[in-house]
């Protein structure tokens, strides 16, 4: 099944975030020759929200369910029952979610899913420490070149390396993504946040940044992780300056103000980009290459997850990948064929946010009546589906 022995792997798949963790456990009975690289020594930090979504662990659970009971082992984690809503007028909404879901700090579900990896998928060579820093198509392969060392060579790359991915920006023919899809946030740990509550997500939304939200999530152990994400649109009309007016909603939104009186910040605030999907389709395959979650822009616009639907494209990749070696087609024309498959399962729902999401960017009162509306009995359900 290999593309030839001549070559040091079948597939490289460069980052191992969700993304390359969940193409790897794809690829784990196919075969083939894997090698897995990651610039960085697990377990690694990323700037994240840590709110890993009930369609994440669905998605491992379909593919073994033994992936997510390991997963629901994890310390820390806080399982997530419920989320709090509140309103720029200040009304909230509280929302009960039946899909199990938990937070976790990504140091620790990114560390847990790449043990996932070397234990389910023993055959995959993981190159942690290993930075991509260019690479080049030869007609019958791709020699990869990391920042040290001998060139790597594979018969099909595929790029999870996230935001700033060096794989797209290398080999699509248009790499830039739009501004109007990018979204930047900040996070920071905190503990002794009076009124949080284990098990209860909350999101506030202001009137003055509509197009974006401050979260609290419970990350386990009494621990909170507490950010702010915009549109960087919005940022860079209103010159914001996203720690400060993270600092400043914290003590003096109404629905906020006094409740960090007596908290502790863990470490500094951390900033990152999101790629948002559901916008312009671009060609996120080629020839001899494929790539998944934020280096393929697959973020939910609306509510900005996107480890469930880099989970989802690292799996669908590995199918992609396991057919080109069956039938030893890795044209543009056939890997195409990955690009309708995100499309029609991941694709579509992101651009139905998209929609949402620049609709209600502009109209808070919209916002103010459909979360009063959901206190009406019998429209909650319909305010929850809109939202996700
Ligand atoms: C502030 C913020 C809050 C967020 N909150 C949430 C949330 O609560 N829930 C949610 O579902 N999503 C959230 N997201 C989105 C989520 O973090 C990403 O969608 C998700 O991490 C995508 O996974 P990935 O595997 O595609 O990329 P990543 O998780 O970014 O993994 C990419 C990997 O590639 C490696 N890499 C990068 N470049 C190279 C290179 N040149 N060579 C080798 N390796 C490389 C990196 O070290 C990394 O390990 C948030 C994002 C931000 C910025």
């Amino acid at each position: 099944m290999s593309a030839t022995s001549s070559v040091d792997y079948d597939v490289a798949i460069i980052g191992a975030g969700p993304a390359g963790a969940a193409c790897a456990l794809g690829l784990r009975r196919s075969g083939l020759r894997v090698a897995l690289l990651d610039k960085a020594q697990f377990p690694r930090d990323k700037v994240c929200g840590d709110a890993i979504p009930g369609q994440a662990l669905k998605a491992l659970r379909q593919l073994d369910p033994a992936f997510a009971a390991a997963l629901w082992q994890l310390e820390p984690r806080d399982a997530v029952r419920r989320s709090r809503l509140v309103a720029p007028n200040g009304g909230s909404l509280e929302l009960e979610w039946k899909l199990p879901s938990f937070n976790s700090p990504r140091e620790s579900f990114d560390n847990a899913l790449l043990e996932l990896v070397r234990t389910h998928a023993p055959a995959t060579t993981i190159l942690e420490n290993t930075s991509l820093k260019g690479l080049h198509m030869a007609p019958d392969h791709v020699e990869l070149q990391p920042t040290h060392g001998p060139a790597i060579t594979c018969g099909l790359v595929i790029g999870c390396d996230g935001a700033n991915s060096v794989v797209g920006r290398k080999l699509l023919p248009e790499p830039r993504l739009a501004r109007a899809h990018h979204c930047v946030g900040v996070r920071a740990y905190y503990e002794n946040i009076a009124g949080a509550e284990s098990g209860t997500t909350e999101f506030f939304l202001t009137r003055d940044y509509l197009a974006g939200y401050l979260w609290l999530f419970p990350v386990g152990q009494g621990r909170y992780n507490v950010g702010l994400g915009m549109l960087a649109e919005v940022v860079a009309a209103h010159k914001v300056d996203l720690k400060e007016t993270m600092v400043r909603l914290l003590a003096t939104h109404p629905a906020l103000a006094g409740r960090f009186a007596e908290a502790r910040q863990l470490g500094a605030i951390v900033g990152f980009g999101l790629p948002l999907g559901g916008g312009r389709v671009r060609p996120i395959s080629g020839e001899r290459f494929l790539l998944c979650g934020d280096a393929a822009s697959l973020i939910d616009p609306l509510q900005g997850h996107g480890i469930d639907t880099a989970i989802q494209s690292g799996l669908l990749a590995a199918t992609q990948a396991a057919a080109c070696f069956a039938k030893q087609d890795f044209g543009a024309a056939h890997m195409a064929a990955y690009d309708e498959q995100v499309a029609a399962k991941i694709g579509r729902k992101l651009a139905k946010s998209y929609r949402l999401m620049r609709f209600l960017s502009t109209k808070p009162w919209l916002v103010n009546a459909a979360v009063g509306l959901a206190r009406v009995p019998g429209l909650k359900r319909w305010v929850q589906k809109a939202i996700g």
